[in-house]
């Protein structure tokens, strides 16, 4: 037994095997299919085999297990996926998250990972720094922006019942005076997630129409705080919304929501990243007046999933909606315990990745790549949009923005652009090109067009417009 190899060295044989596989997957990134090519019965068939009575070595359990996802891993780590809002993963931020499964630490408590409780601690200060958020606001690192907004929630119905003498935490929500919240009608569906976890629900939810820029106008939010004026309130707002990538005007709505009493929560999941740009950070004017923020480190900032950012403007708030002190626990009272401030217990330390990428790229190398993916954006819709067939439906003024395949046939109804819309967005993918998904966007079915992965380049906003110009080419197949 002393004599074997991988008795001695458990780890070595394997780790080189996933090292090795890991580059042929990113090294071929330039040449693989961006879609999938393996259905979902292949899918079920390689990987649903029968679980083995008897372990097997983990090298043929990697080798086998690479062999078996092959079509069925996205191109998404590289430069022509612009579907949905997902970014790639910079080196430095891979090879941190490799370390962090290395070390597998639980970074729920400093006392059972004190780098990471670090870690942790010197990347909120980053965040806030680089996003343009206060400095004395409180922070935890989450999953994604799904967890944030229960983040930022939880600590703005702690305040909001706080303040009317109800404790949420021990009292619960049945007899508390009912809070509702006012919504710009463009929001995520995360958010509506987020209210249902913490027992507000949905019903108490009023949307608020967007103008055609998809801006929450001030005399619409004035005219709805106005009514039911007694009620705690919670508003949300955009900074950056799905489709088009539009910001709600903080600086005029933010005060207006104070004056009524009201806490103002920012969707930021992409859009927040603006704030590192110099050039576009003028979209974000007056956010930081807000009371919760939410963003996300596995969309623009590109690193691994899962990584999603809370911040909270009043953190006793943010800690009395979260904080548990347990005997078993060995809490410090100097050092920050990620369990005071985050949702999970046990939890992997997602902080190291965000810490990677940040030095990795550095303020410049944050704006830099800001500004390039929203270049490209609008690169790619204008030309995209100006090829025959093909119509621009919003010119992006950041990463986001929609193109539209009419139906050139004479008398084509509006069914009839929305069916050609998905069949050309069918055709792209199927060159293997480029990736693009599709969206209904005020009653029209739309192509979105996204643009977050630091790989991006020139070349592959070149193939992924040539990939529509050939989708767009051949003859229209009748429809029966
Ligand atoms: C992606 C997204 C979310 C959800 O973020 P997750 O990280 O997927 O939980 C919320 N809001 C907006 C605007 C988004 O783009």
């Amino acid at each position: 037994m002393d004599n074997n190899a991988a008795y001695r060295a458990p780890y070595r044989a394997v780790l080189e095997r996933a090292f090795a596989h890991a580059l042929a997957h990113l090294e071929n990134l330039d040449r693989a299919p961006v879609a999938a090519t393996a259905t979902l019965p292949e899918l079920r068939g390689r990987l649903g085999k029968p679980l083995p009575d008897d372990g097997l070595p983990a090298p043929q359990v990697i080798d086998e297990l690479a062999a078996d996802v092959a079509g069925g891993i996205l191109g998404s780590a590289g430069g022509r996926f612009f579907g949905w809002v997902i970014g790639g993963t910079t080196p430095g931020s891979l090879a941190a998250d490799w370390l962090t499964s290395a070390w597998d630490q639980n970074a729920g408590l400093y006392a059972a990972g004190p780098a990471e409780a670090v870690i942790e601690e010197v990347c909120g200060a980053w965040l806030k720094d680089l996003l343009g958020l206060p400095a004395g606001a409180s922070f935890a690192l989450v999953t994604g922006s799904q967890m944030a907004h229960v983040v930022g929630l939880a600590a703005a119905r702690h305040a909001l019942l706080a303040r009317r003498g109800w404790d949420v935490e021990s009292q619960g929500l049945a007899g508390a005076p009912p809070i509702r919240v006012l919504s710009s009608s463009e929001r995520h569906g995360t958010v509506e997630r987020a209210l249902r976890l913490l027992g507000l629900g949905t019903a108490c939810v009023s949307d608020l129409a967007a103008d055609e820029a998809g801006r929450l106008p001030a005399d619409t939010l004035a005219a709805a705080l106005r009514t039911e004026a007694e009620r705690p309130t919670i508003l949300l707002l955009q900074a950056g919304d799905l489709n088009i990538g539009a910001y709600d005007p903080f600086a005029e709505l933010i005060p207006l929501a104070h004056a009524h009493g009201a806490w103002v929560h920012v969707d930021g999941a992409f859009g927040l990243w603006a704030a590192a740009s110099p050039a576009h950070r003028h979209l974000l004017a007056g956010v930081e007046l807000a009371d919760s923020w939410v963003t996300d480190g596995h969309k623009w900032l590109n690193v691994p999933y899962d990584s999603g950012y809370a911040f909270v403007a009043d953190p006793a708030a943010h800690r009395a909606s979260l904080s548990h002190r347990a005997s078993y626990l060995t809490h410090t009272e100097e050092a920050r315990d990620e369990l005071d401030w985050n949702p999970e217990w046990s939890r992997r330390g997602r902080g190291v990745a965000t810490y990677a990428a940040l030095r990795e790229l550095g303020r410049r190398g944050v704006a830099d790549l800001v500004e390039r993916t929203c270049r490209y954006a609008h690169e790619l819709v204008m030309r995209i949009g100006s090829l025959p067939g093909a119509e621009v439906v919003w010119e992006p003024q950041i990463n986001q923005g929609l193109v539209r395949f009419p139906d050139g046939r004479p008398g084509a109804t509006d069914a009839d652009h929305d069916r050609r819309t998905d069949e050309v967005i069918a055709g792209i993918l199927q060159t293997g090109e480029a990736f693009f998904g599709g969206t209904t966007w005020r009653g029209k079915r739309c192509m979105r067009v996204s643009v977050c992965n630091w790989q991006t380049s020139e070349q592959d906003v070149e193939r992924a417009v040539a990939a529509a110009r050939q989708a767009l080419q051949p003859a229209r197949p009748a429809t029966t």
